[in-house]
């Protein structure tokens, strides 16, 4: 069976590799010059050095991101941190770090203690919440999906220093939407799956090199770059294939649409649009921008390999070389930056580097470069489901037509992992279909400890 996977981004890659594996026919087809979509990177045009659109970070529970790149031999290339550095604006640095041999949420317990960027009062508010998120457990997380989080904070009287120091720190940048407009269903998840669940859930993962290198040794023995599909071939409410940009056609027994959700219904004519629900929402799914900015000084400047900013403009910063001479600064949610200039932008970001690390203060920015993503990643906002198409076909849809990509329904965020499950999910399709077996490429959750299985927390 030949199937052609359209888009070399994470959910395409995935769908691809998890087809070859299990010996079909693949033809992998990516628009530009490199694999990766928007977990990518480009080449940098005033110096010819390959940069990454924005620092990527994942998680320890990110099991099938972890699979993806066990399997493109590229695992060795991420590191992984036990301790999350937190830093408020006059420099002070606090960690959350996991004890080891510790289940969770236990493991977090002694330094939770010590986390002075929060009181007593805000650590015990914080506790309160974490005890009821456990005992909320997964189903009734998933009761939550319409209710914004605001709102449940406010239930939970979780105060405003706590929300601003503790929750904006971290989920902003886990769900590229502000904290209180998510829907509470993710947020919530973003704290059981990371923190209170599994103790290997937390660590911090960033690569050692560009994004664009992690994915070189693809093991996908027919991968097409810089080859634009133009459009698809249908007989009836069957694909026939695909028609590039330079004419040439190429024939299919299943297509993964893996582009992204922006790009997707043009390649569908309108009376298959009309009968296959997969696409009738699309146009409701919101796109939030990120932005991030890549500085260069002129002597090393950051020690750690990441610091969470409690105190703004830049979210998070990261350490690009073994040096610290240069940063990646991000900020999520960035609707209010897009439009700003970029030399007023540089300014601000490098006082604040210059406030929040103390080795930079001397320091001289040599150069700056800020790239915004306008439609980074889809708002997780209450209702958003509702709008996620699945990745296989309905019964009236186009029948041999799987949809990838993080917007697809993959009970996870917009995210690298909720990439990956989506084209597992699609070749997972492909190759049960007409077998009457289902095929899964899907990796298991972490398991959930024993104080959170007594508490629920599995449920
Ligand atoms: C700035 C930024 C920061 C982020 N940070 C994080 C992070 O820290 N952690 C995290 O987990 N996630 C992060 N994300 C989200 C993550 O990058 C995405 O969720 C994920 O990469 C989406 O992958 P995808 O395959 O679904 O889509 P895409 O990456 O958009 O892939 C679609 C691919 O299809 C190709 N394509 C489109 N049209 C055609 C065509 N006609 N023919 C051939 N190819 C075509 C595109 O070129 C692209 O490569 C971030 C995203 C952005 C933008």
């Amino acid at each position: 069976m030949k199937t052609i996977v359209i888009g070399g981004g994470l959910a395409g890659m995935a769908a691809a590799v998890a087809l070859e594996s299990a010996g079909l026919d693949v033809t992998l087809l990516e628009a530009r010059r490199t694999l990766g979509g928007r977990a990518g990177s480009f080449e940098d045009p005033q110096t010819g050095e390959e940069l990454d659109n924005c620092q990527h970070v994942l998680l320890g529970c990110c099991t099938n991101l972890i699979d993806f790149y066990r399997r493109v031999g590229s695992l060795d290339r991420i590191r992984f941190d036990r301790a999350i550095h937190f830093r408020d604006s006059t420099g002070r640095r606090f960690d959350l770090f996991g004890v080891l041999g510790l289940p969770a949420p236990l493991h977090l317990g002694p330094a939770l203690l010590k986390f002075d960027a929060l009181t007593w009062s805000e650590r015990v508010e914080l506790s309160r919440a974490m005890l009821e998120m456990i005992s909320l457990g997964r189903r009734g997380r998933k009761r939550l999906t319409g209710v914004p989080f605001g709102q449940w904070l406010d239930e939970q009287q979780q105060s405003p220093p706590l929300v601003r120091k503790l929750y904006d720190t971290i989920l902003i940048g886990a769900l590229n939407e502000e904290t209180r407009a998510a829907s509470a269903e993710y947020a919530i998840q973003v704290f059981q799956d990371s923190l209170l669940s599994n103790s290997a859930g937390y660590v911090i993962g960033t690569p050692n090199c560009t994004l664009a290198e992690l994915y070189r040794r693809i093991p996908c023995r027919d991968v097409r770059l810089s080859t634009r599909v133009a459009s698809l071939k249908f007989d009836r409410d069957r694909v026939t294939g695909v028609r590039l940009a330079t004419g040439e056609t190429l024939a299919a027994d299943a297509v993964v649409l893996a582009t992204n959700h922006h790009a997707v219904r043009k390649f569908i004519p309108d009376d298959l649009l009309a009968r296959d629900d997969r696409f009738a929402n699309l146009d409701k799914i919101e796109s939030v921008p990120i932005l991030g900015v890549h500085l260069w000084f002129d002597r090393p400047v950051m020690i750690e390999p990441h610091a969470a900013l409690i105190d703004g403009p830049l979210q998070w910063v990261f350490r690009k070389d073994e040096s610290g001479t240069s940063l990646h600064g991000v900020i999520s949610a960035a609707r209010d930056w897009v439009d700003r200039p970029k030399d007023q932008m540089l300014a601000l970001f490098e006082r604040q580097v210059r406030q929040t690390l103390p080795a930079a203060r001397d320091a001289k920015l040599e150069r700056g470069l800020i790239v915004i993503e306008k439609r980074a990643t889809f708002s997780p906002r209450p209702g958003v489901d509702r709008a996620r198409p699945h990745q296989s076909p309905p019964p009236s849809g186009v029948s041999n037509l799987y949809l990838a990509g993080d917007y697809t329904q993959t009970g996870w965020p917009a995210t690298m992992e909720g990439a990956v499950r989506s084209g597992y999910l699609a070749a997972g399709a492909i190759a049960g279909a007409g077998t009457g077996a289902d095929k899964t490429f899907l990796i298991d959750d972490l398991p959930v400890q024993w104080p959170g299985r007594m508490l629920g927390l599995d449920d």
